[in-house]
């Protein structure tokens, strides 16, 4: 909170500049958004670990886009939620191919209001939650839902997940570290029902680089009684580091 609040009041004193080229005006300049618009596509980690759903991504892991999604995690930048959130929901989108909104018109009808979309952010760590000051992957979530309402799919964000135990930075970690790091690292919250029987479960992230977070975030709720159907992020890294084979396949 505390982080968020500070951005907030640096915002109010300094001149809003794009968050990439630092272009006068918002948050995000016209030029840089382009790099979030293109199609959402299916994306995977090679290997895949065991147990991730078909994911989609609507941009490749770099340049403006590593910019922005770093200026809204780990510098408190909230304005981002917006465009991310946006491109997050397409990604949603592309893992239904072929549906169509429930709602009548391509309007949200909340007299109506049917579940019939759950997006599932990954929790912070503890560790995480303390030096960001909130949950931007809940932000990002909760903007995702907002977006999908408007164009008729009932949809919310749900923070149903929770850490059990501490894990390592995964920043550094190869792809078979990473998934040893997070092994039985989540867990579903006591207070958390079974899902509306008619509900697509989808599991949401900012980034995918190894899968190994959404991979562990499907086995959580699937052990909570959940079925998530896809996987949805902003972005998927298509880098090699060090002696991981972190190559993301893109249809
Ligand atoms: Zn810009």
């Amino acid at each position: 909170m505390f982080a968020e609040l500070t951005a907030a009041a640096l915002d109010l004193v300094l001149p809003i500049a794009c968050t990439a080229c630092v272009a006068p005006g918002s948050v995000l300049c016209a030029q840089c958004s382009t790099a979030l618009s293109g199609p959402a596509r299916r994306v995977a980690p090679s290997p895949p670990p065991p147990g991730l759903p078909p994911t989609c991504a609507v941009a490749a892991y770099g340049g403006v886009v590593r910019e922005v999604l770093l200026g809204h995690k780990e510098d408190g930048r909230s304005g981002l939620a917006r465009p991310l959130g946006d491109a997050l929901a397409r990604a949603v989108l592309a893992t239904l191919p072929g549906t169509t909104p429930p709602a009548v018109g391509g309007r949200f009808d909340a007299g109506a209001y049917c579940p019939s979309m759950v997006l599932v952010p990954i929790p912070p760590s503890a560790a995480a939650r303390r030096r960001r000051g909130d949950d931007h992957a809940l932000r990002l979530a909760r903007r995702a839902a907002w977006a999908l309402r408007g164009v008729g799919w009932p949809a919310y964000a749900a923070a149903v997940l929770h850490h059990v135990r501490a894990v390592a930075d995964q920043g550094e970690l190869d792809a078979v570290a990473r998934a040893r790091n997070l092994a039985g690292a989540l867990r579903m919250r006591r207070t958390v029902g079974s899902a509306p029987a008619s509900a697509r479960v989808i599991v949401v992230d900012d980034v995918l680089t190894t899968g190994a977070t959404l991979a562990e975030a499907a086995r959580a709720l699937r052990a909570g009684g959940w079925s998530p159907t896809a996987a949805a992020v902003v972005a998927a890294t298509t880098l090699r580091r060090g002696s991981g084979p972190i190559v993301t396949r893109v249809d």
